[in-house]
């Protein structure tokens, strides 16, 4: 069985959900080969983990070398890494970092790459939403080994154990990879919810909040979400951009979602109709967002979601 790379996704060796999602992918198309870059003193707890999901073998590459710089030096240990094992095909998480490693990659191997997929089956045969969301597209690279960057909760992880073994790659460092360096770096501020992308619900807010995002901040807390916003929200500059989600804004797909006081433009769906289960709170019954929804409920948000707050708060 072909091997398929798929590369870590990690904060200084913490693990990130999108990675076991993608080992889980992967094992649809091959033997998964997780590929951890990143700090050597975290190689093998980061191994113990992703073992748990299927990796039956663990690239690691000390990031020690690369550190200071843009992703150039991270392409090219991958370049390196994919000529020596010849995978299948490499799954990359679709975050900024990501997609920038693939598109790189994807030059140096003369290669297909397919970004934002939501969903990867034999073949490898990918699922994306294009044109802002009117078209679900298939498609399968046809040249070099297929480079897929996934989008978060594309796939339920799914535990399995895998072998696990650990090899160490070294890759040489091009002087020509080291071009852009870092010069300073801000940590984002902590909110205490998770990443925007990556959770596994999300409860939103539009201009309906008139601004008071609390019952959204409330509801959001008692379920463990993230908050986004639509642009009219936004634009109001009650939520920053980094919480908008749509054409202009952020893509979503978690597993819920959960859009308050929002009328459901085209290009706020955009960002959210892939969403698994996707349930609107409008005071509006003829609002475009009941068009997309599996449960509706016609109100005043600002009376609904402090009762539905409370209620799953008493469970
Ligand atoms: P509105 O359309 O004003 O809707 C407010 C809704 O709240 C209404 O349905 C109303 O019935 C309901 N409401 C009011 N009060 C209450 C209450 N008390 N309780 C419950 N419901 C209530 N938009 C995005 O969101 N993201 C994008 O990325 C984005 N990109 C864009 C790019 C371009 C090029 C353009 C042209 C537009 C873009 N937009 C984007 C804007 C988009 O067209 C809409 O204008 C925007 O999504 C509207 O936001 P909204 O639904 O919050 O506001």
């Amino acid at each position: 069985m072909s091997e398929v790379l798929v590369v870590v996704d990690h904060v200084d060796g913490a693990v990130k959900k999108p990675t076991y999602e993608l080992l889980t992918l992967a094992k649809r198309l091959g033997e998964p080969s997780a590929v951890f870059i990143g700090p050597a003193d975290k190689a093998a707890e980061v191994a113990e983990k992703v073992k748990a999901y299927g990796a039956e073998k663990v690239y690691t590459i000390d990031d020690a070398p690369l550190k200071g710089y843009l992703v150039a030096p991270k392409a090219e240990a991958l370049q390196q890494l994919a000529e020596k094992a010849s995978p299948a095909a490499i799954l990359i998480p679709s975050s900024a970092e990501g997609k920038e490693i693939a598109g790189r990659l994807a030059i140096k191997l003369e290669s297909g790459l397919i970004t934002d997929a939501v969903d990867v089956q034999e073949g490898p045969v990918t699922t994306q939403s294009v044109f802002a969301g009117n078209f679900t597209v298939q498609a399968k690279v046809t040249k070099g080994t297929p480079i897929i960057t996934v989008k978060p909760n594309s796939a339920a992880p799914e535990e399995s154990a895998g072998a696990g073994a650990v090899e160490e790659f070294t890759p040489t460092i091009s002087d020509g990879a080291k071009t852009a360096q870092i010069v300073a770096s801000q940590p984002r501020q902590a909110t205490g919810r998770p990443e925007l992308t990556e959770a596994a619900i999300v409860v939103s807010g539009g201009r309906g909040t008139g601004g008071n995002f609390e019952p959204i901040e409330g509801l959001a807390d008692a379920l463990g979400a993230a908050v986004g916003a639509s642009r009219a929200a936004v634009d109001s500059g009650w939520m920053p951009h980094s919480f908008q989600v749509g054409q202009t804004g952020k893509t979503v797909s978690p597993q819920l979602y959960v859009a308050n006081g929002i009328s459901g433009a085209i290009q706020h769906r955009a960002g959210m109709q892939t969403s698994k289960t996707i349930v609107a709170v409008n005071k509006d019954e003829e609002a475009p967002m009941f068009e997309l929804v599996d449960f509706g409920v016609v109100g005043d948000l600002h009376t609904v979601l402090p009762a539905a707050t409370e209620e799953i708060n008493k469970r």
